[in-house]
């Protein structure tokens, strides 16, 4: 039985978390005519500013959550940080939290995310949880030796919480922040990748899945600043791979909306699992403009268990780039002044913008462009991206 009835109209679904993810997908849900109650960390967030019914508060907070998703049938969410008490009190009193608490647990925490997908036999780095810098002397010698990456197990992102460490002195920093933050500390062998790669599906509670093509995903800084659709060159073995990868993992872990997967493809000519995430993702915004159903309309399809829509591609090549605050130039706080130009230079452009205030670094937006040949696909993208963070300027034209 799902949660919400066709029959019984629209239903009224609750979103946990105001940022960009969910500001895009309350667009969606304007498309679909599907009313969205959110719970926003602040009044001026994101998708505060484009959601009717909104309700301020700290969703680590029950009382909160529960005024938040009142009268609604499905709660979804922007972010993986809500509480899993909460989530499962909720669920077990009827309100259907997609993804459920018990899929989520594998988005918040490294540890259980490494230890499920080993059981699973899904290829992951060489791991272990380790205590202190003689256990990673220890893991650092049973996989070749130094350097080894160390991550905290909860509330890392955009690479906080993920170091590269020489020796086991330098592992004294990991060690002193998940002591701060109350959580352990991951080892895991440092991958030799050619590049990283994203498997993104939907999967509703019915079980159905649709599979985005895989993508290559360009990190600079620990953080996502281009993809692109398809990955170029990849072996159409490991692209089935990874796309089996993201449904097996789906399958199992019972993910309910967008499941993505982030990969590495290894010099070596493997696909090993970095990490997950359930919910919309970074790699999977050019899907919005390049492919048939984007991420966000498909997120709410799965969680509203609808059938879904084709992820097909709408043309032979997409690429996004991400628009990061930048501190070159006035454009750098008006984003909006930017428009005349990049739609002048090319009209098959598409932008995103956020509404977040512009700092250096922080996303605040993406472009999107499309077409036959990747080279020029990926220099309007570029240029349009660079045009906003004031990187270029009229004499760069
Ligand atoms: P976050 O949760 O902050 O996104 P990730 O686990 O994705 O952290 O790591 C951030 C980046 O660090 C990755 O995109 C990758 O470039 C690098 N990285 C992470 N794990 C490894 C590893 N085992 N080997 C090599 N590089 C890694």
């Amino acid at each position: 039985m799902p949660a919400h009835p066709a029959t019984d109209g629209p239903p009224r679904l609750a979103v946990i978390g105001g940022g960009q993810l969910a500001r895009m997908m309350a667009q969606a849900a304007v498309g679909l005519g599907v009313e969205i109650r959110l719970l926003a960390e602040g009044p001026d967030v994101s998708a505060a500013q484009v959601v009717r019914d909104t309700l301020v508060g700290d969703y680590r907070d029950e009382v909160t959550v529960r005024e938040a998703v009142a009268g609604c049938s499905v709660v979804t969410f922007d972010h993986e940080h809500v509480p899993t008490p909460i989530l499962e009190r909720l669920d077990a009193e009827g309100t259907a939290c997609r993804p459920g608490p018990a899929a989520l647990v594998h988005a918040q925490d490294k540890g259980v995310m490494r230890e499920r997908l080993t059981a699973l036999g899904v290829p992951c780095p060489a791991h272990r949880l380790v205590a202190d810098p003689a256990e990673v002397g220890a893991f650092a010698a049973e996989v070749g030796g130094f350097p080894v990456v160390l991550k905290t197990t909860r509330g890392g992102y955009d690479g906080k919480g993920v170091w590269v460490v020489a020796d086991e002195a330098a592992a004294v920093t990991a060690f002193d922040a998940a002591e701060a933050a109350g959580v352990q500390v991951l080892a895991e062998e440092k991958v030799d990748f050619r590049r990283e790669l994203s498997a993104l599906v939907a999967r509703s509670p019915s079980g159905q899945v649709a599979a985005y093509p895989v993508v290559e995903s360009v990190q600079r800084d620990g953080i996502c600043a281009e993809v692109i659709a398809p990955a170029p060159d990849l072996d159409e073995e490991l692209s089935v791979q990874a796309q089996r990868i993201a449904m097996t993992v789906a399958g199992e872990l019972g993910v309910t909306g967008i499941l993505a997967v982030e990969l590495f493809e290894t010099t070596d000519g493997r696909v090993l699992v970095n990490e997950l995430a359930m919910r919309p993702h970074n790699t999977g915004h050019w899907a919005m403009d390049g492919a048939v159903t984007g991420q966000f309309e498909n997120h709410l399809r799965a969680v509203l268990d609808l059938p879904l829509g084709s992820p097909a591609t709408r043309q032979p090549w997409t690429v996004m780039v991400n628009i990061l605050g930048g501190d070159h130039g006035p454009l750098s706080e008006n984003l909006y002044a930017g428009y005349p130009h990049v739609f002048a230079r090319d009209p098959r452009l598409k932008v995103h913008l956020y509404g977040k205030s512009v700092k250096p670094g922080r996303k605040v937006g993406h472009v999107t462009a499309y077409g036959d040949d990747l080279a020029e696909v990926t220099e309007r993208a570029r240029h349009a991206a660079a045009w906003f963070t004031g990187e270029l300027g009229e004499e760069s034209e």
